[in-house]
C-alpha cells in the first residue's frame, strides 16, 4: 500500500508502540490514586508533560493533556468566551479553520458573539492587514491555525502575535495540529496551543492543550478535577507517554526529513507541470499538496487511486464527512471546478522513494483513464 493521508493521520513508529505498550503494562494505574503504583505512574505524567513543553520552548506553559486536537481546540475556545464574555464578544477567527475551531466559533455566534472572518491571500495565508483593521476593543478572542490542513501554507503566527500586542484583553489561540515536524514556528507568548498526537507518528486519543502561563480556561468539564480542572477523567498515560517520545523523534529529525520530503514534493510537481488542467496549489510546507483534476470530481480520483492501492483524499477526512464545499481553497479564491477536482497528496517521514514513484505513475495513469471529463 502506498499511503499519502498522512495529514489525516500517520503510522505511529515502532518505538512509540514500544512505549505505549510498556506503559500499558507497567504503568496502567490511576494517576490520581495516591498509593505508590498510583504515585510513579503520575511522575511518568509529570515527566511527560515536561518533556512536551521542553520540545516546544514553553517550558513555563501548563500543558494540559487531552484526547486530541478537536478537544483542545474546544476547550480553549469555550474556556476563554465563557470567562470572557462580559469583557467584549467580538472573535476574529480565519477563514480556513478546521471544523474543531470554525463549528465552535459558528455555535457562539448564534450565542450573541460577534463572528468576523479575516481574510485569506491566495496563497493560502491569513491577511495580516485585514486582521488589524479588524481590531477593537470588543475583541476577546483570535483563533488561526499554524499550518493549513488542505494546502498546507503556513500562517503568520509570529506577525500576529506582534499585530495583538496593544491588545492583552484578547486572547490568541493557535491550532498547531498540522505543524509538529512541518515547520519551525516560535509559538512562545501565544496564549494557547493545540496539538495531536497521532499527527505526527503518535497514537490515537492523546493531545494537548498548552496554556500561556497565568492563563486559566474557563471550566467546560467537570469531574475529578484531573489535568488542573481543565480537563477531568483517568489519563490516557500510555498515549500521553507515547505522544512525548513521538515528539522527540519527530522533532529531532525534522530537517532531515524536510530535505527529503521537499524532494519529492518537487519530483510530483515536476512530473504533472504541463499537463494540461492539472492545477497544483502552492504549499509552504513539503508534506502536503493539493492538486486538482479541472473538470472531474476530487471522489473519482481518490477512488482511481485506491484501486491502484495509492491513498490519498479529498479535501480533508473530516471535511469530507460534510456536504460543505472546502472552505480553505474557496477562501483562496479558487474556481468551483478546481475545487470539485481537487485532492490532498499528504507525506510523512514514513513515505519513501518507492511510494513517490508508485504515486506519479498512478496519477498519470488517472489522468488517461479520465482524460475525457477533463477541461
Ligand atoms: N486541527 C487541524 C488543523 C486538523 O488537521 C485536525 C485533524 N484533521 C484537527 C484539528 C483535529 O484533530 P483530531 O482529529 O486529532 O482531534
Amino acid at each position: 500500500m502506498h499511503y499519502f493521508d498522512n495529514a489525516a493521520t500517520t503510522k505511529p513508529y515502532a518505538e512509540v508502540l514500544h512505549t505505549f505498550n510498556k506503559v500499558n503494562e507497567n504503568y496502567y494505574f490511576n494517576t490520581a490514586s495516591i498509593h505508590q503504583a498510583g504515585r510513579d505512574s503520575a511522575k511518568l505524567l509529570e515527566a511527560s508533560r515536561k518533556q512536551v513543553l521542553q520540545l516546544f520552548s514553553l517550558p513555563n506553559y501548563t500543558c494540559v493533556f487531552t484526547s486530541g486536537a478537536t478537544e483542545s481546540n474546544n476547550i480553549a475556545i469555550q474556556g476563554t468566551l465563557e470567562r470572557k464574555k462580559r469583557f467584549g464578544r467580538t472573535i476574529l477567527v480565519s477563514q480556513i479553520e478546521h471544523p474543531s475551531v470554525i463549528n465552535i466559533v459558528d455555535h457562539y455566534g448564534g450565542e450573541g458573539f460577534n463572528v468576523e472572518f479575516i481574510r485569506t491571500t491566495g496563497e493560502g495565508r491569513v491577511d495580516v492587514g485585514h486582521l488589524e483593521s479588524l481590531l477593537n476593543e470588543d475583541v476577546v478572542l483570535v483563533a488561526v491555525m499554524a499550518v493549513n490542513n488542505i494546502v498546507g501554507s503556513v500562517q503568520p503566527v509570529e506577525e500576529i502575535k506582534d499585530a495583538l500586542m496593544n491588545y492583552p484583553k484578547v486572547h490568541f489561540h493557535v491550532d498547531a495540529t498540522q505543524a509538529v515536524g512541518k515547520a519551525a514556528i516560535d509559538y512562545r507568548g501565544v496564549d494557547s496551543l493545540s496539538i495531536s498526537a497521532h499527527k505526527f507518528h503518535g497514537v490515537k486519543g492523546a493531545g494537548a492543550l498548552m496554556l500561556k502561563e497565568g492563563k486559566s480556561s474557563g471550566q467546560i468539564h467537570f469531574g475529578g478535577g484531573h489535568e488542573y480542572d481543565i480537563r477531568s477523567g483517568t489519563v490516557n498515560l500510555p498515549a500521553v507517554a507515547a505522544m512525548a517520545k513521538a515528539l522527540r523523534l519527530t522533532l529531532e529529525d525534522m530537517d532531515d526529513d524536510l530535505a527529503r520530503i521537499e524532494g519529492y514534493n518537487h519530483s510530483l510537481r515536476s512530473e504533472l507541470d504541463g499537463l494540461e488542467s492539472i492545477v497544483i496549489q502552492p504549499s509552504d510546507v513539503p508534506h502536503i499538496i493539493n492538486l486538482s483534476f479541472t473538470g472531474a470530481k476530487g471522489e473519482v480520483v481518490v477512488n482511481a487511486l485506491s484501486e491502484k492501492n495509492v491513498m490519498v483524499s479529498t479535501t480533508s477526512a473530516c471535511a469530507s464527512k460534510r456536504a460543505a464545499s472546502n472552505e480553505t481553497l474557496t477562501a483562496m479564491n479558487r474556481s468551483p471546478e478546481v475545487i470539485d477536482g481537487s485532492i490532498r497528496i499528504s507525506m510523512s517521514r514514513e513515505t519513501e522513494t518507492e511510494n513517490v514513484e508508485v504515486l506519479i505513475s498512478a496519477l498519470k495513469e488517472v489522468y488517461e483513464e479520465i482524460g475525457d471529463v477533463l477541461r
